[in-house]
């Protein structure tokens, strides 16, 4: 995916995200812009999350297991939202 920074206006192409560890075992999913370093956080993920994750990609796509499949998708996503919030509070 083609990227601009916002701080340098440089254009860069995002080949993948680079993770680093923080406090209590959560996870920081990033990239940087390659002129300047300024840090985009794609999100953050903690133990819970990831094991959901797993389960998601573990989840076969038969009807009986759609709607857990979509469920989960959904307490992912605000379990993502929450931990997000929370890290951005805190500051860097
Ligand atoms: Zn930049």
């Amino acid at each position: 995916m083609l990227s601009k920074c916002d701080h340098c206006q440089h254009e860069f192409r995002v080949d993948g995200f680079l993770i680093e560890d923080m406090q209590d075992g959560i996870e920081k999913t990033y990239f940087e812009c390659p002129h300047c370093k300024r840090e985009y956080v794609a999100f953050y993920t903690d133990p819970e999350i990831r094991e959901l994750q797993a389960k998601i990609r573990n989840t076969g796509w038969n009807d009986e297991e759609a709607n857990t499949l979509l469920k989960m998708v959904e307490d992912n996503k605000r379990l993502m939202n929450e931990l997000r919030k929370r890290m951005e509070m805190q500051g860097e």
